[in-house]
């Protein structure tokens, strides 16, 4: 049973087509775009800017619906899910993390973490025990109190991290992580979603301008005439 799960991606993007209107004109963003995301799996998406790698992202965690094509989900397609099914499987399967920590200014970082499983239905103390836990695996124990003004930008970006894992996804989008951050902050960021990834099997996919920390993820991606491409 086991093996056959390890078989089927935890999301597989199937000829993915995003058009957007443009006053006359209609821009082709992504035109049979195909990628397959597996558990424990880290994947670099590196590409120019406007090459789509936002619409990607956000069609893979199904923050938006493309024109053609499927999203499949565990092996489930998407496309005929009211909205209803679509929000309880972001919330439930898909972590979504963005340049900025788009943190809730009034609240702790443990708040913050403690939100989206509240949402999805658990107790106030078991939420808060679960976020303490993430925080402190990713090294901001004594951060908890802490509201967002009052963190450094790494740390921000930490808890926006814990708060996306906070309901145990299959997969983490993070949507240039590290780009508003200086070098070594960006590698202490970057290390925290490779720890999640080895020690939650998360299938993660970041898109990154970031070459060094492409380099030492398990795959790198491009987006090309609107399709994904292997590199290396
Ligand atoms: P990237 O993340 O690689 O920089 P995006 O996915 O954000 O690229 O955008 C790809 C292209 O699609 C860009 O040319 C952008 O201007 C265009 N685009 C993105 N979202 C919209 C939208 N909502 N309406 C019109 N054009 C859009
Ligand atoms: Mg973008």
């Amino acid at each position: 049973m086991a093996e056959e799960a390890e078989e089927i991606p935890v999301v597989y993007l199937h000829d993915i087509r995003r058009q957007y209107q443009q006053g006359e004109t209609t821009l082709t963003i992504l035109d049979g775009a195909k990628l397959a995301l597996w558990a424990g799996q880290s994947v670099a998406l590196v590409a120019p800017s406007g090459s789509g790698k936002s619409t990607l992202l956000h069609i893979a965690g199904l923050l938006e619906q493309p024109d053609e094509g499927e999203v499949y989900v565990g092996g489930d397609a998407t496309s005929g899910l009211s909205d209803a099914e679509r929000t309880r499987i972001r919330r439930t399967e898909i972590g979504f993390v963005y340049q900025s920590h788009r943190l809730l200014p009034e609240f702790s970082a443990l708040e913050n973490v403690m939100m989206p499983q509240m949402i999805r239905g658990l107790k106030r103390s078991e939420a808060a025990d679960r976020a303490r836990e993430i925080l402190a695996y990713l090294g901001l124990d004594a951060r908890v109190t802490h509201r967002p003004s009052e963190l450094s930008g790494g740390e921000q970006q930490r808890v926006a991290i814990a708060r996306a894992v906070a309901n145990a996804p299959r997969v983490l989008l993070a949507d240039e992580p590290t780009g508003n951050l200086d070098p070594h902050t960006a590698d202490h960021v970057f290390h925290a979603l490779m720890q999640l990834v080895s020690a939650t099997r998360v299938a993660m996919l970041i898109a990154t301008h970031n070459m060094d920390l492409a380099a030492r993820m398990d795959r790198r991606v491009s987006l090309e005439n609107g399709q994904v491409i292997e590199l290396d």
